[in-house]
């Protein structure tokens, strides 16, 4: 398998880009060697520049949930293409999208569209503020909820794959209203709000996805939502990736929490910059022009994303493919725990229905501080040996893999021999 034209690539990007990347998760700092551009994908599968072909669980960290390229997105697009690009005005998609995204969240009355996850959660969270009057906001260690400085600090994958605690140019008065507590520790949750008087919200991923799948346990967030209302205090569910993941609709309610504000993102673009946030009435009206509360964008509700997301979502609930995602996550979980036992390298895997990864480490994985006792040079091994079979992965330890309703049992066939060959690498260099 030859790398060349990407090396070329590479280099070629280091001059007028930062690192050859617009985001540093495609980075391969923790994996060594240097980032593979992507040429074209279809269906389940990616190719490169140099020809080589993957079973794609990178999905674009997430929205590519019916594969690459499906008939009836491209067919959308290519007709909202021949309208316009944008407007600045309404236009009827936005209404169509909008609708629904609210029949699938039963808390949810309204909706605002905004063009990325980060500035959906950022708007949530100041939607929080403004309703409850009050200004700190807890969240967890190891979640990630966009690059927004207020919860920029133990964010999850993207940090802990360049070991960084934080980010730098992050003032210290844009994290002071911010609190951390543990996943899955309903106590150190009450703990901010025995010593804090002032707190708007708890922001949470319902299933953790960005350092690593951690799911909750028992009923964390069930418990969670009925002590917050005891306190007078919203829950906002992050499911920027979970949403239209596990179900169609969010995993608030299979984990049985209905959250207050619910952020969107990934899959509700269906690979188009797509991103919102919505509650049920009460609180939406809070958002202007309704309410006092600003947040506005020049291409939210962009009409070719708009496109995009419809189709999507109405192909994605055609197929309701969920059932087939539990079944093809179980039989990749088995492969991978088998090839464990089998090469005698320690594995646990974490999976919520089409989300999942292996850690490699021997603890079972509930929070952070558990996720980053992983092996992350066995990753890197296992990485470049699961590339080199035609298997692409996030390029770091502590992201999901994701699976994607086109995917073929030829796929998992594929998978498998990968993942036999990778841990069988493990074995050999340890
Ligand atoms: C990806 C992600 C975000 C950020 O979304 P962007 O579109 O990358 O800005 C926020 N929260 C969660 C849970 C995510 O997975």
């Amino acid at each position: 398998m030859s790398f060349k034209k990407s090396q070329k690539l590479y280099k070629k990007g280091l001059v007028n880009l930062v690192g050859a990347v617009n985001s540093p998760v495609r980075a391969f700092t923790s994996v060594g060697g240097n980032p593979l551009f992507i040429k074209r994908g279809r269906g389940s599968q990616i190719i490169d520049v140099d020809g080589n072909k993957y079973v794609d669980l990178v999905l674009s960290y997430g929205p590519m949930i019916l594969g690459h390229r499906h008939n009836k997105v491209q067919k959308a697009i290519n007709k909202a293409l021949k309208n316009g690009y944008s407007f600045g005005a309404s236009t009827e998609n936005e209404i169509t999208l909008a609708k629904i995204v609210c029949d699938a969240f039963p808390g949810m009355d309204k909706v605002r569209f905004v063009n990325s996850g980060t500035e959906a959660v950022l708007s949530g969270i100041r939607l929080a503020r403004a309703f409850t009057g009050k200004n700190k906001i807890i969240k967890f260690s190891g979640c990630y909820h966009g690059h927004q400085d207020a919860l920029l600090v133990a964010a999850g994958s993207g940090l802990a794959t360049l070991s960084l605690p934080g980010s730098k140019g992050v003032p210290e008065g844009a994290v002071k209203n911010t609190l951390i507590a543990t996943y899955n520790d309903l106590d150190s949750v009450k703990k901010h709000f025995d010593e804090n008087h002032d707190i708007a919200a708890v922001i949470i991923e319902p299933v953790g996805g960005n350092m690593g799948v951690v799911i909750p346990q028992n009923s964390f967030l069930k418990e969670l939502k009925e002590y917050l209302q005891t306190k007078g205090a919203l829950l906002i569910a992050d499911e920027v990736m979970t949403g239209f993941r596990s179900k169609f609709g969010g995993a608030q309610e299979l984990l049985g929490a209905e959250a207050d504000i619910t952020c969107l993102g990934k899959v509700i673009g269906g690979g188009f910059p797509v991103g919102a946030y919505g509650a049920r009435d009460e609180i939406m009206e809070n958002v202007a022009p309704l309410g006092g509360m600003y947040q506005a964008g020049t291409l939210s509700g962009n009409p070719i994303a708009m496109a995009g997301g419809i189709s999507t979502l109405k192909e994605l609930k055609r197929q309701n493919p969920y059932a087939k995602f539990d079944n093809i996550g179980d039989k990749i979980q088995s492969i991978i725990l088998n090839a464990g036992k089998k090469y005698d390298v320690d594995v646990t895997v974490n999976r919520f229905g089409s989300m999942m990864n292996p850690f490699f480490t021997k603890v079972e994985v509930t929070n952070f501080e558990q996720a980053q006792t992983s092996d992350t040079n066995k990753f890197a091994v296992f990485f470049w040996e699961m590339i080199k079979n035609g298997v692409f992965l996030p390029p770091s330890q502590f992201e999901a893999w994701f699976l994607s309703s086109a995917i073929s049992e030829e796929d998992i066939l594929k998978i498998e021999k990968a993942v036999n060959k990778s841990f069988q690498k493990i074995q050999e260099e340890e």
